[in-house]
């Protein structure tokens, strides 16, 4: 099995980039950010303090997290309810980032990842995949792009979906997380020191993709 590991921070462009790359190469695209989110929303919904690891660690017994793909698009189930949508309210995403700061939420989902690069060719983003998850990853990249770039970007997919939001909350947001994402004491965001970094800034989409594609087709033609 190939596995390609798409690491950064968050509105790097990873998850898009990676879905089209998944969808060129044809392997199977993961968003272990998903996971995260599953168990942030579960915790909010069930009003557990975030930030107490033991709360959380005891309540993570009734939790089951499952990644589904209906035509090729990847669904995540928590305990069996269809929550794809529900994870992207901005809310869930600096709950994410609070339970992932905690070992046993990560050791929860290590095994569910692994299991999905032992059985497919996977593109794989996150924040660890490189360092930890995936550590003999065929490929591995680390996407990026300036912090005012990447609130933009976010700031612009919200309000396509509509939602009222404003830039400096949604750079403010994404500056916390990231500084929290990269500061945590398991699986901080780092490059490994194998991964090519990749620097998006002022690129569109498609300019993206393409300068992913170009570096990675030669090594998979290897
Ligand atoms: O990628 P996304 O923004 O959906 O991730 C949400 C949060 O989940 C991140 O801010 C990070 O704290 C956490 N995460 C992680 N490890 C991963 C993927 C995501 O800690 N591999």
């Amino acid at each position: 099995m190939i596995s390609i590991s798409i690491d950064g921070p968050g509105g790097a462009g990873k998850s898009t980039i990676a879905k089209a790359l998944a969808k060129k190469l044809g392997f199977i695209y993961v968003d272990t950010g998903a996971l995260y989110r599953a168990i942030g929303l579960y915790m909010i919904n069930n009003g557990v303090d975030l930030k107490n690891a033991a709360a959380v660690t005891e309540k993570l017994d009734e939790v089951k997290v499952e990644l589904k793909y209906v035509n090729g698009e990847q669904r995540v189930l928590l305990c069996g309810d269809d929550v794809s949508e529900d994870i992207r309210k901005p809310e869930v995403s600096m709950a994410a980032s609070d339970v992932s700061a905690i070992p046993a939420v990560r050791d929860f989902l290590l095994g569910l990842q692994r299991k999905m690069a032992s059985e497919n060719n996977v593109i794989m983003d996150g924040r660890d995949i490189g360092t930890v998850v995936l550590p003999n990853a065929q490929i591995k990249l680390f996407l990026t792009a300036s912090a005012e770039e990447r609130a933009m970007r976010r700031y612009k997919e919200l309000i396509e979906k509509g939602k009222k939001v404003e830039y400096e909350t949604v750079y403010k947001e994404l500056c916390e997380r990231d500084y929290q994402d990269s500061h945590r004491e398991v699986a901080p965001l780092k490059p490994a020191d194998d991964a090519t970094i990749i620097d998006t800034t002022g690129n569109d989409l498609e300019k993206s993709v393409q300068v992913l594609t170009d570096f990675i087709l030669p090594k998979l033609e290897k």
